[in-house]
């Protein structure tokens, strides 16, 4: 099929585009990568008449890893996250998810900021971006404000996003420690049956830190702040593992899809939770 017909806008900075979508209301859609947008105007699952195109935006295409706070600008593609030595050194767990994305063909269009604007419970970044604790910038009419990864997320497609905001950049510390990103498909370049990612730091034998958020197995991403917490003190042992895994079960809400029943994604979930959290401890 073919989109309805829209009107094409291409700013030149955040600023414009804001007032296109302020003027437009929710009939106007920004787009990114259109790597999830096109396909839903295509088959009018998405009903826009104002498409408003990033893509001349130079200000949303920085990765800046200086200054102790890593800052990456909405416009920034998978691909571009993989290909940054610095970023993997600062946040390697953000390489390893973005290399688990679909395709590199997708990869070179996809954007952080669509990733993660989206609302899509399938997307990986946003797990990532609760188990970094990462902050989102939004610009709007009234400027600019921020808004947590882990307040971000209402409902599938609901995202704290305004229809006359725009997602700017995500940020969030360097991470230290052991990290793992594990995620089942059906097949190779498909979206995730369950995903997990984990964050552990450890000193002296004992866990000192744990992040531990998961995708696709509610209709939000969830970051598990008991999991997270019962891992803390522990010597990590097999069976601290999996009380913390026990833990993230109890926090999420799969539902029966092409993917699979409820209960077939629970057992996928705790596999998956249990490789990622013995992977990030091994590691840390
Ligand atoms: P777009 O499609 O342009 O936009 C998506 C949505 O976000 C739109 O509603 C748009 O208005 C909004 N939006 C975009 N940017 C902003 C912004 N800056 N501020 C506010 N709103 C914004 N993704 C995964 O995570 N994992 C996968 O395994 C995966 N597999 C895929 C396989 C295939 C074959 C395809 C086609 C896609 C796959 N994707 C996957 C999705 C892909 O990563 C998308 O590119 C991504 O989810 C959306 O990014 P985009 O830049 O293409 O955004």
């Amino acid at each position: 099929m073919i989109p309805s017909a829209f009107e094409y806008h291409r700013p030149a900075d955040v600023k414009s585009a804001v007032g296109i979508l302020h003027e437009q209301g929710d009939e106007a859609r920004v787009l990114a990568g259109g790597h999830s947008l096109i396909p839903m105007m295509k088959l009018r699952m998405a009903a826009v008449t104002h498409l408003v195109d990033l893509q001349d935006i130079a200000e949303l295409k920085a990765i800046n890893v200086d200054g102790g706070k890593i800052s990456i600008g909405a416009m920034v593609t998978q691909h571009s996250i993989i290909a940054d030595a610095a970023l993997a050194k600062a946040a390697p767990i953000l390489r390893e998810a973005a290399l688990q994305i679909a395709d590199p063909q997708v990869r070179y269009c996809g954007t952080i900021g669509g990733n993660v604007a989206n609302g899509d419970p399938a997307n990986d970044m946003p797990g990532i971006m609760q188990c970094l604790d990462a902050t989102f910038t939004l610009a709007g009419p009234d400027g600019t404000r921020e808004v947590k990864a882990r307040d971000f997320y209402e409902a599938a497609y609901v995202t704290a996003c305004e229809d006359d905001e725009i997602l700017v950049s995500v940020s969030f510390d360097p991470t230290s420690g052991g990290y793992a990103y594990e995620k089942q498909k059906r097949k190779i370049g498909d979206y995730a049956t369950a995903a997990c990612a984990v964050l552990v730091s450890m000193d002296g034998g004992k866990c000192t830190a744990a992040s531990i958020a998961m995708t696709n197995l509610s209709d939000t991403p969830i970051w598990s702040e008991a999991a997270s917490a019962s891992l803390v003190g522990t010597k990590c042992s097999t069976d601290d593992i999996k009380n913390a895994v026990a833990n993230a079960l109890a926090d999420i809400d799969p539902t029966e899809d092409n993917r699979g029943p409820v209960a077939f994604k629970m057992h996928v979930a705790s596999i998956v939770i249990t490789r990622a959290i013995t992977r990030a401890i091994a590691a840390a």
